[in-house]
């Protein structure tokens, strides 16, 4: 089973380390090359995530700095892997070949500057979500007690991703934000998000956001971090499955897919502790949905969803 997974903090994890992490096998990254190719990911998506507690001046040399161990170490040391840069680059895959795509976790490291926001594009940011949990110049994160929407600057970059087809991610987006880049987007996804209805966690989606999505045709990856999975933080793949049950319940079968948020998190779901571990989650699946379906979560349904 081929997977494409959405979410994964691998270049965080490596810029954290200052580069000192081997991203072929090291132990401390559960998205690694041998765990990818173990638990038969097909394309990673790598977000850049600069922390909010690095001050303002250094987040876009934090974001390149990010970007340069997507270069340098994922890309640069391993020749199995490919860049995707457009969209059809999905279908160019070989056998035994891992894609690998930029995207982008929090509008921050730009600034207020769009002409930063096309240079991250032109290095190959494929996936923008305006925030993680706090408020910045975009957008307020689901955090951010005020609960506002999108400013000018938001909009701005939600209407530079229609132009370049460039997904706007609304994981981590408040509610108000939510219903705003889907009056304005041509792209939004839930890159990593669960359903409130089955653990209520600000980060989840309400019924009727999960269903504005499937109506757009859009996508929701659903996130195997145990505090989105099961509201005691303790779960199974069976609670995971819950959460895809409940999409489906509300016409999402074709819009579901995996973004781990691996690399991201320290606590994991059970039998899901890496990302050589996936066979256990597609084996589970399999149990409950017919092969074509979880084909569906672990792959095509992006596939078909994806922009053209
Ligand atoms: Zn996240």
């Amino acid at each position: 089973m081929r997977v494409i997974d959405l979410h994964c903090d691998a270049l965080f994890k490596l810029w954290e380390s200052g580069g000192t992490l081997d991203y072929g096998r090291s132990e401390e990254l559960a998205a690694n090359r041998e765990r990818l190719i173990q638990g038969g990911v097909q394309v990673q998506c790598y977000a850049i995530f600069v922390p909010p507690e690095v001050k303002a001046e250094h987040k876009l040399q934090a974001a390149l700095d990010q970007i340069h161990y997507f270069y340098d170490e994922v890309l640069g040391r391993h020749p199995d892997f490919r860049h995707i840069q457009a969209w059809e680059d999905f279908d160019k895959l070989q056998d035994g070949e891992i894609g690998a795509m930029l995207t982008l976790e929090g509008a921050e490291p730009i600034g207020s500057d769009l002409k930063q926001l096309n240079i991250l594009y032109q290095l190959g940011v494929r996936s923008i979500g305006l925030t993680w949990n706090d408020a910045n110049l975009a957008a307020d994160g689901v955090l951010e007690p005020r609960g506002a929407g999108l400013t000018v600057l938001g909009k701005d970059i939600v209407r530079f991703n229609n132009r370049h087809k460039l997904f706007t991610d609304v994981a981590h987006l408040s509610e108000k934000g939510f219903w705003e880049v889907m009056e304005l987007a041509d792209y939004p996804i839930a890159s990593h998000c669960n359903a409130r209805a089955v653990c209520d966690h600000p980060r989840n989606l309400y019924d009727a956001q999960a269903k504005a999505l499937f109506d757009r045709d859009a996508m929701i990856h659903v996130v195997y971090y145990p505090p989105f999975v099961k509201e005691n933080g303790q779960a199974a793949l069976t609670d995971l499955i819950r959460h895809i049950d409940h999409f489906c319940s509300l016409g999402g079968v074709r819009n579901i897919g995996l973004g781990s948020d691996f690399d991201g998190i320290e606590q994991f779901v059970d039998g899901l502790e890496h990302a050589g571990k996936l066979p256990n989650l597609m084996n589970e699946l399999l149990k409950h949905y017919k092969e074509e379906e979880v084909r569906g979560f672990a792959s095509e349904n992006f596939l078909r969803c994806r922009p053209r």
